[in-house]
Formats: structure tokens, sequence, C-alpha cells
């Protein structure tokens, strides 16, 4: 008898229908003798539903207010699939995340996990029951209740399953498991039978929804053996651990692409010493996440500095900088949106010069203009217009061979 966290997804959850299938494969898991743990997601589009009430009210809400607006998403499917549970003649409790003991750090709308206290969920395992917890929700040590970011009940589980030693962690979701490229965009993407903690987390970081990025990077460091699949399907899904053959050997696993990037130019920085540090320490004690960082130095001229934001951070960023413009010592910013980052990853990049090269003439080919470039030594990332990231990442997809060939053997 083992320990199984399950995450179903709001698609998952989506109906009262849906929930009762979630409710059989819960129940199918506990017939096999195991312990069962299931985080939830808020049905369907509830949270987008719930963030456009409060964005008629406000274009700013407080971030306080919408943690305690969305998590309400979460609370409704827990109760009811506990009573479908129950319904079907099996112990279930649910429980809130605070309730669950999922303790974060003081920052709303994308707080981490820092802690768990399990004393409630053992309790509750021991006494046989199913444990239902809402997923994408915390608890701060001042008791102010916190969200974990959008995608974030992924990291719910990961984290339950990484604090209770789970024999294993499985997301369902509303497709049959980690593609090359997001199928709903890219037709010719194929499913991945398995791929690397690293890799994947390139990919959850590039803008990959299937996971959140926190989830895997929880995974990856407490070995927790992952695997993402559908919860409509019967079919094997994506296992992600540490080590995947690659069949074939190709280079490049995945394409993966993310829009509404800004870039902020920032001219004149005056000092050369501590520009770098003062601006972004301050965007980073204001929690704005920046990317993609480029200096310029050209003899004679004060350097000037490019980074790339998501656009909802957009007023924060502009805000900050306007108000220590003299303190960081620059001329004056700028900024340009309407851009979309597009990334290829691979592990197997390391050892094969020439992969960049080989994208950016693909983007050429298709008269894409790359604007930024950021690489590591698993992957590829350009910025360009956002009005070419699909063009882009199908083309990328076609040239290092994704189309086309089976791979990902485990
Ligand atoms: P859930 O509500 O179950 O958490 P999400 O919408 O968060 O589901 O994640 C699943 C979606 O992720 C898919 O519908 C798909 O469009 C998208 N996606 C993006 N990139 C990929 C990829 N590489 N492989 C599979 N799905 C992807
Ligand atoms: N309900 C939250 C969201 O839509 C969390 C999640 O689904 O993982 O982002
Ligand atoms: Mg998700």
């Amino acid at each position: 008898m083992g320990l199984v966290v399950q995450k179903f997804g709001g698609t998952s959850v989506g109906t009262i229908e849906r929930i009762k299938n979630t409710a059989k494969r819960v129940i199918a898991e506990k017939k096999k003798g195991n312990d069962v743990i299931v985080v939830v997601s808020a049905m369907g589009k509830t949270t987008d539903q719930l963030v456009s009430l409060a964005k008629e009210l406000s274009p700013y809400p407080s971030k306080r207010e919408m943690d305690m607006l969305l998590s309400t998403g979460e609370q409704v499917t827990i109760s009811l699939l506990a009573i479908a549970l129950a319904e079907a003649g099996y112990e279930a409790i649910s429980l809130t995340g605070w309730q669950a003991g999922i303790l974060t750090e003081n920052v709303h709308s994308n707080a981490r996990i820092l802690n768990i206290d399990q004393m409630r969920i053992q309790q509750y395992l021991k006494e046989n029951r199913i444990v239902v917890v809402a997923g994408f929700q915390g608890i701060n040590d001042h008791n102010e209740i916190t969200t974990l970011g959008r995608g974030g009940s992924d990291t719910t589980a990961v984290a339950l399953a990484a604090a209770l030693h789970a024999d294993k962690c499985m997301i369902y979701t509303d497709v049959t498991g980690v593609f090359t490229s997001d199928p709903r965009y890219i037709p010719s993407a194929r499913k991945l039978s398995a791929i690397s903690y690293d890799e994947m987390l390139e990919l959850a970081n590039l803008g990959a929804g299937v996971l959140h990025s926190r989830a895997v990077e929880f995974a990856k460091n407490y070995k927790v053996p992952l695997e993402v699949c559908s919860s409509m399907e019967e079919e094997s899904g994506t296992i992600i651990e540490e080590e995947v053959q690659v069949e074939k050997g190709l280079v490049v696993r995945g394409v993966a692409f993310e829009d509404e990037i800004t870039r902020i130019t920032v001219f004149g920085l005056k000092n050369k010493i501590t520009n770098l540090s003062g601006i972004f320490t301050s965007l980073a004690n204001n929690n704005i996440d920046v990317d993609i960082i480029i200096q310029n130095h050209t003899v004679g001229e004060n350097p000037y500095l490019s980074f790339t934001i998501k656009h909802e951070d957009l007023r924060d960023t502009t805000q900050l900088l306007e108000a220590k413009q003299g303190e960081l010592g620059f001329d004056h910013f700028e900024y340009e949106s309407g851009l979309a980052k597009v990334s290829i990853i691979g592990s197997g990049m390391i050892s094969n010069p020439g992969v960049a090269a080989k994208m950016f003439d693909c983007l050429t080919r298709n008269d894409i203009q790359i604007k930024m470039v950021s690489t590591s030594e698993i992957k590829v990332s350009t910025v360009i217009e956002e009005s070419h990231m699909i063009k882009a990442a199908q083309s990328l997809h076609t040239t290092f061979e994704l189309d086309v060939v089976e791979q990902g053997v485990s």
C-alpha cells in the first residue's frame, strides 16, 4: 500500500458530470489499496470569471482582496468532490489550503510554499479517509490567505507529494501528456512518453502552461515521481524523471512560447558599477520578475539596458522606475509591448554547436525579426513580435524535426 497524490485541473472538474468522473478516478486509486490525497482546481473557467468580476470594479484591485476572491474557486470544487465521494460510499474530507497546513511566504498573488504542516492530513489518512485539498492557495504567517500564481494547483499537488513522500503524483488534465509544443496551437505537436526534470522546467518556465514551473522545481528537488495524463482518456501519459534516453538523438525536444511580453529599455545609465544592482534589486523587492537582460556599452556613451517583463507588471515597473529615476541614476526609459518569447528546449544542445544558428536561420527565412536572444545550456529563447509567435513556433517545430519523429523512451 502506498500514498498517491492526484491533481485534477479546471476542465477535469468543470461540470458535475466531470466531478463524478473525477470521483471515479479517485475511487479506482483508493481501491488499489492506496492512501489518496486529491488536489483540485476551480471548476472550468471560474478563476478567469472571478478576475473579470473584480476588474469590473477596479482596473487594479488589491492583491490581498484578489487572493481572498480567487481562493473561493477551489473551495467550491473540494466540497463538491468530497460530496461526490461520500455519495459513492467513500469517506472523504475537504480541506482549504490553510486547513491542509500549507504555509506560504508573505506575498499576494504569487506566493511560494514555505512549509507544510502535515498533522491534519496525516490524521485523516490514518482514519482511512480520502483527503481533498484546495489547490493554488495557502496561508501566510499573518493568517492571510495567499495564492500561488495562475496554474498553481500543480504546485500544491507536487509540494504535498514531496512533503508526504508520496509514491507518485499524477497530474490529470485536458491533454494526454506533455507534448513537443502546445497541441492547441501546433497541430503537429506529439506527446512525449518521458521528459527530464530539467527539460520540463525550461518548458514550463518558457510558457508551456501544462505544468506550473514551481511544481517542476519541487519535483526535481525532492525527486517526486510525476506523471501528466488525461482525465478523460485511458492512455498512458508523460513521465517526468531524472534521466531520459532520447530516441534518435534529437537535439531539440520542445518548442515553448509565451505572449504578452514587454521590453523596457533604460537609457543613459550614469553609474556603471551600481546601476544594474540598484535597478534589479528594486524590481526584485517589488516582486517584479525580470526575464531577458541585455546591457549595451558603446565607447564614449553612457550604457543602456534592456530587459523583459510580463505585460501585467508594466504598471508597477514604470511606477517604480519613475519614482526612483534620480536614485537609480539614468536619463529616461522606454517600453515596447506586444512582444512574445519563442524558445527551443533540449538537453542535447549542450554538445551540439549550431543549434542557435539554425534557429535564427529558420526565423530569418520566415521574415521574423529577432529583437532579443537569451541562451542557456539547454534552451535558446528569442523575443519577437507577438503577431509572429505561432508562425515562429510552428516553423521551429518543423525545422527541428519534431513533427514527424516518435520520441522519448523511458
Ligand atoms: P489544467 O486546468 O488541467 O491545469 P492547463 O490549461 O493549466 O490545464 O494545462 C493544460 C493545457 O496546457 C493544455 O490544454 C495545452 O493547451 C497547454 N499546453 C501548453 N504547452 C503544452 C505542452 N507542451 N504539452 C501539453 N500541453 C501544453
Ligand atoms: N484555479 C487557478 C487558475 O486557474 C489555479 C489552477 O488552476 O491551477 O490559475
Ligand atoms: Mg494548469
